[in-house]
């Protein structure tokens, strides 16, 4: 690790890998010989057309997306995908069958109950989002325009360890806080979408993963930029996007592809996230408020059942070089979220700490 970094423990945005930022500062004033930055740069240029390409294609392999899927890099964040969702997507019966695990997910249904027939067909809120409801075909209605999940609950910790079996009705997954962190398999989704300041780059980018026969179906009404549409006809390019962003997710896409891929990035996260489970299972002092089995690899939620020993935690973490462990402001406590670019060496030294704070807060 540089002297001069910090492990951040941040929810998004979060840490990147350190190669792909040493190589974006080389080429930040000059990038490959144009004498521009990328920042600078035309977004119909050549050298962009060039990297835009490139990141399509390299996260095309990194999940294996079959033909009929088309990607689009957008800008929005999540949040403006909760509403080009239901603009796109309700068409038929206008129905949409919602699947609430916590705050991200409801804000998603918020939107969708604006343009249509939404409901939640199911919802674990009771239990403040401690665990992910199991889902049977019928649960959902038979006619709705498709069903919305939220594959990686960020704030909550909690994740889809299966992914819920739909039949014939588009599932839609917000991935903002998993995509690339495990393997996934593509062709079980109409629509997958994901802000980058997670698990791709800085924020500003928003990826959406788009099975074809659900493209071109928004009513006139839709605002022209919300529709995928145009953004798939253009090939992202139907007003200027964030192309610097553009640009620092296709090195991630090619760091992850030189790493061994999805794959190899699931097996070190499996490893990273029993780690720090495992500590919190070991002590006498942390307990993780996650029904066991809907643990999310990605955040994982820890208090001490004190909330000035949890802010001293925070702090103390703070004061050694490990940043941002304070949980979402809605629930408190600590929470380490801990996605690709976190290295094991930084879950190792986060377990170190704790069983240090344990042991002098006993
Ligand atoms: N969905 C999930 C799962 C998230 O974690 C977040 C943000 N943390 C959002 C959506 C909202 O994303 P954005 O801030 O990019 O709009």
């Amino acid at each position: 690790m540089n002297d001069v970094r910090v492990f951040n423990f941040a929810a998004g945005p979060s840490q990147l890998p350190l190669e792909v930022l040493e190589e974006a500062s080389k080429e930040l004033i000059n990038y490959k010989g144009s004498g521009q930055s990328v920042m600078e740069m035309s977004h119909r240029s050549k050298e962009f057309e060039e990297i835009l390409n490139d990141a399509e294609k390299n996260l095309r392999s990194l999940l294996f997306i079959g033909d009929n899927y088309r990607i689009v890099f957008l800008q929005g964040g999540g949040t403006l995908q909760f509403s080009m969702v239901p603009l796109n997507l309700l068409r038929k019966s206008k129905k949409a069958d919602y699947v609430v695990t916590g705050s991200w997910s409801k804000k998603a249904f918020s939107e969708a109950e604006k343009y249509g027939d939404a409901l939640v067909v199911a919802s674990s809120e009771k239990d403040n989002f401690t665990w992910i409801p199991k889902l049977k075909r019928e649960d959902f209605r038979a006619d709705a325009d498709y069903v919305h999940i939220t594959h990686n609950n960020t704030i909550y910790g909690t994740r889809f360890s299966e992914i819920p079996d739909t039949g014939d009705i588009p599932l839609v997954a917000d991935m903002s806080s998993s995509i690339l962190s495990q393997e996934i398999d593509v062709s079980k989704f109409g629509l997958i979408y994901a802000g980058a300041q997670k698990n791709i780059g800085p924020s500003g980018v928003t990826i959406a993963i788009i099975r074809e026969d659900i493209i071109g179906h928004a009513p006139d009404t839709c605002p022209t930029y919300l529709d995928y549409k145009i953004h798939v006809d253009n090939n992202s390019l139907y007003n200027t996007p964030p192309c610097f962003g553009i640009y620092i997710a296709g090195e991630v896409f090619k760091l992850l592809l030189k790493r061994g891929g999805v794959k190899a990035m699931e097996e070190i996260n499996q490893e990273k996230a029993s780690l720090l489970y495992r500590a919190i299972e070991a002590s006498s002092l942390y307990t993780c408020p996650v029904n066991e089995e809907d643990r999310s690899l990605m955040n994982v939620v820890f208090v001490t059942g004190s909330e000035a020993l949890d802010k001293k935690f925070v702090s103390e973490a703070k004061a050694q070089g490990m940043i941002n462990l304070g949980g979402h402001r809605s629930i408190g406590g600590m929470r380490a979220s801990i996605y690709n670019a976190m290295p094991m060496e930084g879950v190792k030294a986060l377990v170190d700490f704790m069983d240090k704070f344990e042991k002098a807060n006993k």
